[in-house]
């Protein structure tokens, strides 16, 4: 990334924390035993594992003995939800429209292969959860409710000790993808309700290629891939060097509450400073999941009808770094799922980028992007009718 470059994409991935680079480093060049060897050096790499674990555990507040270390979020998703098939004898998911790609694709394969039965909560055109909805899928036949903390692309919270309690209602489990919350805004496992939480190092400056499945102590959870390791219940060596880096986000993560709310608030501030600013300067700005509770560094937003690739690409000729919210997105060709389930027309949908900042985004990059944004889209919302969203789209996508 050019120095000039102004990084809005933390939602995608965070830059390694410096502790964590040298964390990664010791990994590889000291503590490269095998943890389940049985001599000095291995037994050196398993008091490591050991420590590591206790920092990630005390980050999230949980026991270590709930961290299972997987290869990231996705895996810890596969593990929780391909374990929940035939739990307790039942074979119903509830899950959310609004979840990430890898979970609704993992749960349309398991419908398809695995005889489970799914049901699907809907979103609220807010983009929050549709409660009512939820209440009526989750009953006793139900084994997992599987929902996100945070959506990925509108950055909306969801009511988890609301789905904990109507899980635990019917017999059911809880599993929670806080892959977005964790490292945004604080996070408590001892309390959150939830019995199996996912969460992905690259996403608070760790790693990538490392996570973990949080599973509540108690719960005799299968393993994906069998092994001796984290206790039978993923096998494979221990990736030592990202733990460590994991661990190493997660220390540096560690805030007493009026820290984090600090972070969160000036975060927030800048964010709301960029969307108003944005939604001033260019009429017919629509923002996704605003007035809802949000995580704090999330911007999820169209300009009228100009077709995201089109504002991606003058974000980039301003060094500015975004995405269109869903990656599957970034091609032009599908909208995000998550918006057609809070109802947003497709077209609409084909226009929304995501800026998701981090606590190193300054309020001299906030200005520059609204300097200079609106200067670059202006003309090009206010082309005459028939001029405008079909015909500046570069796919030509626009029926
Ligand atoms: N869940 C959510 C909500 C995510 O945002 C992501 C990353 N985009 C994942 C899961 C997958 O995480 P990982 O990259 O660690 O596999």
């Amino acid at each position: 990334m050019s120095t000039d470059s102004v990084y809005l994409d933390s939602n995608a991935t965070t830059p390694p924390l410096p502790e964590v680079v040298e964390a990664v480093m010791s990994g590889l060049s000291e503590h490269w035993a095998n943890a389940s060897s049985s001599h000095a050096m291995g037994q050196s790499s398993r008091q490591v594992l050991a420590q590591a674990r206790g920092h990630v555990a005390r980050f999230l507040n949980c026991k270590p003995a709930e961290v299972v270390f997987t290869s990231g979020a996705t895996e810890a998703n596969h593990m929780a939800l391909r374990g929940a098939v035939g739990f307790n004898g039942r074979h119903r998911l509830v899950l959310s429209a609004g979840e990430h790609a890898g979970v609704r694709k993992l749960a349309d394969s398991l419908e398809a292969r695995a005889g489970v039965v799914l049901g699907w909560i809907g979103l609220t055109p807010e983009g929050g959860l549709d409660v009512r909805h939820a209440a009526e899928l989750i009953t006793d036949e139900v084994s997992l409710v599987s929902v996100m903390a945070a959506n990925n692309e509108t950055g909306v919270l969801m009511p988890i000790g609301e789905m904990a309690r109507l899980a635990h209602a019917q017999g059911a489990l809880l599993h929670v993808d806080a892959t977005q919350q964790v490292g945004k805004l604080p996070f408590d496992f001892g309390r959150c309700g939830a019995d199996l939480v996912s969460v992905s190092a690259h996403k608070f400056g760790g790693p990538k290629g490392v996570g973990a499945l949080i599973v509540r102590q108690g719960l005799n959870w299968p393993a994906l891939f069998q092994g001796s390791q984290e206790r039978g219940r993923r096998g494979g060596t221990e990736n030592l060097p990202g733990i460590l880096g994991m661990a190493a986000a997660a220390q540096s993560h560690t805030l007493p509450v009026d820290a984090w709310m600090q972070r969160a608030t000036r975060v927030g501030a800048l964010r709301d400073q960029l969307e108003q600013g944005l939604m001033a300067r260019l009429p017919g700005t629509v923002v996704y999941g605003i007035g809802q509770p949000r995580l704090p560094n999330t911007s999820y937003l169209r300009f009228g009808m100009l077709h995201a690739d089109v504002v991606l690409q003058r974000l980039e000729q301003l060094g500015v770094m975004a995405s269109s919210g869903a990656a599957c997105s970034s091609s032009g060709q599908e909208p995000s799922a998550v918006l057609r389930a809070m109802g947003v027309p497709r077209a609409e949908a084909l226009c929304a980028i995501r800026l998701s900042l981090s606590p190193a985004t300054t309020h001299e990059q906030v200005q520059y992007v609204l300097h200079g944004l609106p200067q670059a889209l202006a003309p090009l919302m206010e082309a005459p009718a028939g001029l405008s969203a079909p015909t500046v789209s570069p796919t030509g996508v626009f029926a």
